[in-house]
């Protein structure tokens, strides 16, 4: 009779991309934390475009914006940031990505219209 018990070849090592990605989460919810707590700090909790005031109570309803959408850009002086409630924030990305989607077409109209107001505005101040 053949011995075969050590076909039992067990591999619970997680794969690469798992580790990967385990990491990369735990590193996205430090970071958020992160900035969120400086954003906390820095700014009073009122958002940014509504003006709700927020307390302790209701803060997990208020959350911070980066102003160039770019979530690795994260200055300490908090010039990236903007404390919005979730609803505002909502309609802030939405604005955003019809943008990217349609470009600004109402920038646009108002940009001809006005025929760039600030353009000399160099000259003027020498
Ligand atoms: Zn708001
Ligand atoms: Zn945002």
């Amino acid at each position: 009779m053949s011995n075969k018990a050590d076909s039992n070849n067990s591999n619970n090592q997680p794969s690469n991309y798992e580790k990967v990605r385990a990491e990369q989460l735990e590193y996205n919810t430090k970071r958020a934390k992160g900035y969120r707590e400086q954003a906390l700090k820095l700014f009073p909790w009122i958002c940014g475009r509504c003006a709700r005031e927020f307390t302790r109570a209701g803060l997990s309803e208020l959350t911070v914006h980066h102003i160039d959408h770019n979530h690795d850009n994260n200055p300490s002086d908090g010039s990236n940031w903007e404390l919005l409630c979730i609803y505002c924030h909502d309609e802030e990305h939405s604005k955003h990505e019809n943008l990217i989607r349609y470009g600004s077409s109402t920038e646009r109209k108002t940009a001809t219209a006005t025929h760039k107001p600030f353009a000399n505005l160099k000259d003027i101040l020498k």
